[in-house]
């Protein structure tokens, strides 16, 4: 025999909307803790998965062909004397690494007229011809490419793609295509950034070191940052917080490198070099080769 006991008189089933709109609440603030716990977890997997399976020596091979042939339209002569003094340039910072590495990093000239550089797949770095122009001395190019290569020798890049490869496609799978899918992903996107900009932070800190280990004094790294900075503030027209954005505030990575050089006690200022000659009018567009042709080419070199 069953009994039921009837529900107390305040205690009847009479849901009103502002309770379902709390109830609602709840859920989105679950659901937005559960999908960053989860894409943590996965971009670190991700992550973790391609660095470990993917060797250096492998990703320099998968990806060097396709760099190559994205170059290969600028590997003229003039083209090739700039990419040689760039290089000339990251191998003296190399050659002050801490231990020995296997990434071979190779930099490559952008004849692109936006002030910005970059670390890619297979230890390629960028540095383009906007951002080539307005550096001043090889101390100021050298803060860029060890920025740079702080990223290539911790593999961020592979990092990145393997993250937020599994991440996406795993998010996509079990969200689905629904609106809860959309405060998800955002929440993820969101925690991506404070990720990256945690990388930015230690690609810094890797570059005003291993500067102050090849010059013997740091003179020229401010100088760079606040060159980036005035040129970030004249480009950007929102005012999006600096927690939301994938680069943490100028200013707040100049204090922290600040704080570095005074740990350390490198000497702030010192000789600068001069830049190079070869980076004075610097060529916009070349003619070339058959793209084919040449990537073969060059591809095979590298093996
Ligand atoms: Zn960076």
């Amino acid at each position: 025999m069953k009994y039921s006991i009837p529900p107390p008189e305040d205690e009847k089933i009479n849901v009103s909307s502002s309770d379902y709109g709390f109830l609602l609440l709840k859920l989105a603030l679950f659901l937005v803790v559960a999908v960053l716990t989860l894409n943590i977890a996965l971009r670190l997997t991700g992550s973790t998965l391609a660095t470990a399976l993917i060797s250096p020596q492998q990703e320099n091979k998968i990806f060097t062909p396709l760099v190559t042939k994205y170059f290969a339209q600028q590997n003229d002569a003039e083209i090739q004397e700039i990419n040689n003094e760039l290089q000339r340039i990251a191998e003296r910072l190399s050659a002050n690494l801490a231990h020995n590495n296997s990434i071979k990093f190779t930099v490559h000239y952008k004849p692109d007229s936006q002030i910005d550089a970059g670390a890619t797949l297979g230890g390629h770095i960028l540095i383009n011809k906007g951002l080539l122009n307005e550096l001043q001395t090889e101390n100021e190019i050298a803060t860029v490419l060890a920025h740079e290569i702080s990223h290539s020798l911790n593999r961020d890049p592979l990092a990145n793609v393997g993250g937020s490869l599994l991440s996406q496609i795993a998010l996509l799978m079990i969200l689905g295509n629904n609106p809860s899918a959309k405060l998800g992903l955002t929440s993820a996107q969101m925690e991506q950034q404070a990720y990256n900009r945690s990388i930015e932070e230690r690609a810094d800190a890797f570059a005003v070191k291993l500067i102050a280990d090849t010059y013997g004094h740091v003179g020229g790294v401010i100088k760079t940052y606040e060159f980036l900075d005035k040129t970030e503030k004249s480009h950007r027209l929102d005012t999006t917080p600096s927690f939301l954005r994938s680069h943490p505030e100028i200013p707040k990575r100049i204090e922290l490198i600040i704080l570095e050089i005074k740990k350390h006690g490198w000497p702030d200022s010192g000789a600068l070099i001069q830049k190079s000659p070869i980076f004075q009018n610097l060529p916009d567009t070349i003619t070339a080769e058959p793209l084919q042709t040449k990537a073969s080419k060059d591809a095979s070199n590298n093996e």
